[in-house]
């Protein structure tokens, strides 16, 4: 059976993937690192969400909490914040890679193919590009079509469901009307 190692950005998002994996046959194991999500309060609750999603759809995931350093991702897209996304893409889906050639895996995916929200063909240019010179390879799918399904279902697990991407400039534009009606106040 073919090994992925799927990176996992929260538990809603994850459940669609791993089903159709699952579903086509592969082993799938979950990698969540995610120096994005800010602060730590909001990492450690979608931590929770991609373990009970883990749990429902027996599946093993690794996490490497003490890498937890919002410092790597600041660094990572600091004077570049327009693009942010690209970089935040790029510096997750190298650490899933490298995780994957250490552990032999196949291949390796992201749950951010799921989200209608995301820049999905840069994620899968990025993906494929890293995977060029092998031996793992870059799976993709696209995810986005089971969208109802993992939101359906993260409701009916009573999962957390985030409230904005992840970082802080998404949380600041994500609540930015609540600011300017404060100012009409
Ligand atoms: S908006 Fe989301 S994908 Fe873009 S940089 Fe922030 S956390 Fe990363």
């Amino acid at each position: 059976m073919a090994r992925v190692l799927l990176h996992i950005c929260c538990g809603p998002c994850a459940i669609a993937p791993v089903r159709r994996l699952q579903e086509e046959g592969f082993e799938v194991t979950g990698f969540f690192w995610n120096p994005n999500i800010h602060p730590l309060q909001e990492y450690i609750r979608r931590r929770q969400s991609a373990a009970e999603m883990a749990e429902q759809l027996g599946i093993s995931i690794i996490f490497k909490d003490s890498e937890y350093d919002p410092k790597l991702w600041f660094r990572a897209v600091s004077y570049r914040e327009e693009n942010r996304c690209f970089h935040c893409y790029a510096l997750r889906l190298e650490r899933a890679l490298s995780i994957a050639k250490r552990g032999k895996f196949d291949y390796f995916s992201t749950s951010i193919l799921y989200s209608r929200k995301q820049k999905h063909d840069v994620v899968r240019q990025l993906g494929e590009d890293m995977a060029l010179d092998g031996p793992v390879q870059f799976l993709y799918r696209d995810f986005r079509e089971g969208w109802e399904e993992g939101i359906e279902t993260s409701k009916e697990w009573g999962m957390y469901r985030q409230q904005y991407c992840g970082c802080l400039y998404s949380e600041t534009e994500r609540y930015a009307r609540e600011l300017r009606d404060l100012g009409k106040k």
